[in-house]
């Protein structure tokens, strides 16, 4: 296997990546503030989390992804007030919505999926850790700010130039400009609004809440560590979000915070930002309302490099939808085939190696896709000739499905197909081995089976199966 390499923020370079203990990536992604429906934009940013994901998997570790859902904030809770309800009230459907859209995207779980509002106890912890620091400090109405003069590493990973920092100064909003990098509120004195909402909790300094950037920095350490592998999101999000996560947790802890930070690039509606304030906005179940399938979405993201710009027109869905229906078709074929020739191996494990080649170089898809459909040509034209490789086949087999484990472009239809031939296969395999009464290789089959989400039954009429 080729070295896994990635390009990190913090020192603005491609760098070969591994997990600090050699097994298990931490990962944290920031995930969706649960006001609204996410967009097509948050999606693009967690489609290269999905496809970051399942690459480090193909690279041989485990990955333990922490996503945190932002339930308190100064959106929702204008939000709620202005429907004269509490924030929970506005976050419970849009949570609820967020894993529904994640899902036609095909967008795998992550180990977990942690809500703010569940854990005040460790941010309020967390801040008591800064004031013993002596780098917060209470101000007149009982809101808690970052001291940033005080963590002289402030304004590292956005690259800030020192004199732009306004110590003393600041800030509680919590989204805010470069320019206004100033004191930032760890925690705020509670006004009636948030009353009003359900946002406010004791402390020891009286009622109130959490700023969004401690939210993050507390979940991140609770469940990953003090320090853990790679924290990613979309780039807005370096400033001033990543920058204040790295000042409170490393402040607190005097430990480096995330080992590796890795940013997507925006999606663009003509040539504009995609938002859920500008009227440009499209979602999920926009895309499912108008026939367009997880797939083609997966397609039409995996297409370019995360780190670039992304515009979303008409005609570049429609060519995914057009890609994706080749793979379809690609999938049934080679389910259906009843052999191969000497070449289609040498085809396999050409796009094999040169699949992972792209993904391990800084998780270049569009170079992935490319792979494939090399594949798929050569793979057709060698299935055309009607040979009957058996084992030749199976070979082509393996590597469409380490490839799709990937990029997960198979149509709902084909996918069914495809899964059916290969678990038919793996049932033959397993009663062969019973036969020869090698029970470890009929567990070995059953355990391959439950991993891509089948249970089989024994019965007088043979082996059953179904999807769990
Ligand atoms: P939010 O719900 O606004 O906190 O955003 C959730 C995630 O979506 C964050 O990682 C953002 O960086 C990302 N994001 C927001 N807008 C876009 C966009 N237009 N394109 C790509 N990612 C975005
Ligand atoms: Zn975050």
């Amino acid at each position: 296997m080729p070295e896994f390499r990635l390009y990190n923020t913090l020192t603005r370079r491609v760098e070969p990546f591994a997990p600090a203990d050699g097994h298990t990536v931490r990962m944290y992604t920031c995930g969706p503030t649960v006001y609204n429906p996410a967009h097509l934009g948050n999606f693009r940013t967690f489609l290269f989390e999905d496809l970051m994901r399942r690459t480090l998997k193909l690279a041989g570790w485990r990955v333990e992804q922490i996503m945190n859902l932002t339930d308190v904030d100064d959106k929702i809770i204008r939000k709620a007030a202005a429907l004269g309800t509490t924030i929970s009230h506005v976050t419970e459907p849009f949570t609820e919505l967020f894993h529904q859209d994640r899902r036609y995207l095909r967008i795998e779980d992550a180990e977990g999926y942690p809500k703010a509002t569940a854990h005040i106890p460790e941010m309020v912890a967390l801040v008591e850790r800064l004031i013993a620091k002596n780098v917060a400090y209470e101000a007149e109405d009982g809101s808690i700010y970052f001291a940033i003069d005080r963590f002289p590493n402030y304004g590292h990973l956005s690259q800030l130039d020192k004199r732009e920092l306004r110590t003393g100064a600041r800030v509680a909003q919590d989204e805010y400009a470069k320019e206004n990098a100033q004191d930032f509120a760890l925690w705020k004195a509670a006004k009636d609004e948030d009353e009003a909402t359900g946002a406010a909790w004791d402390s020891p300094w009286g009622r109130g809440r959490p700023g969004w950037h401690l939210e993050c920095s507390a979940m991140a350490m609770k469940y990953l560590g003090e320090t853990f592998d790679l924290h990613a999101g979309g780039i807005d999000l370096i400033f001033p979000h990543h920058e204040d996560e790295i000042a409170q947790s490393e402040a607190a802890t005097g430990k480096t915070f995330a080992r590796c930070w890795c940013h997507g690039e925006f999606l663009l509606t003509d040539g504009a930002k995609m938002a859920k304030r500008v009227g440009n906005v499209a979602n999920v179940v926009e895309l499912r309302e108008q026939g367009i399938s997880g797939t083609v979405y997966r397609h039409f993201v995996f297409n370019a490099h995360y780190r670039k710009q992304l515009n979303l027109g008409e005609d570049s869905l429609e060519q995914s939808r057009a890609a994706v229906r080749r793979i379809g078709t690609f999938a049934k074929r080679l389910a259906e085939a009843s052999g191969g020739t000497e070449a289609l191996v040498a085809a396999a494990s050409k796009a094999e190696h040169a699949f992972i080649e792209a993904l391990f170089d800084d998780l270049n898809a569009p170079e992935a896709l490319a792979a494939l459909f090399t594949f798929i040509t050569d793979a057709n034209r060698e299935l055309d000739t009607g040979g009957t490789d058996v084992a030749a086949l199976d070979r082509a087999r393996a590597a469409f499905r380490m490839i799709d484990g990937v990029l997960d472009l198979v149509p709902e239809q084909e996918a069914d197909a495809e899964l059916a031939a290969w678990v038919e296969e793996r049932i033959e395999a397993r009663n062969a081995a019973r036969e020869r009464r090698d029970f470890g290789a009929a567990d070995a089959v059953r355990a391959e089976l439950v991993a891509r989400g089948v249970s089989i039954e024994d019965s007088a009429q043979g082996t059953r199966w179904k999807r769990l």
